[in-house]
């Protein structure tokens, strides 16, 4: 029997695609920082967060320092 992945939309591309293959970020005051537990999560998918525009476009989005956001999108994609 297959189990049917939960899924979750990436904010970037608006696709969805499983949730265990989604960064999970949340808003911080006004920084994204990594979901801890609380408060509202959001998602980005792995190709959006590799993508240059779609990061610039978050970092706008958001209006992030874009330095610490693309570090910290590195750190994630380094983590596995
Ligand atoms: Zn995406």
């Amino acid at each position: 029997m297959k189990k049917s992945q939960p899924t979750r939309m990436c904010i970037a591309c608006r696709s969805r695609h499983p949730q265990n293959t989604l960064i999970r970020l949340k808003l911080s005051g006004k920084d994204v920082v990594v979901y801890d537990g609380q408060g509202r999560s959001f998602y980005l998918c792995d190709d959006c967060a590799k993508n240059e525009k779609k990061v610039k476009g978050l970092v706008k989005r958001f209006k992030q320092d874009k330095e610490r956001f693309i570090k910290l999108l590195k750190e994630l994609l380094n983590d596995g």
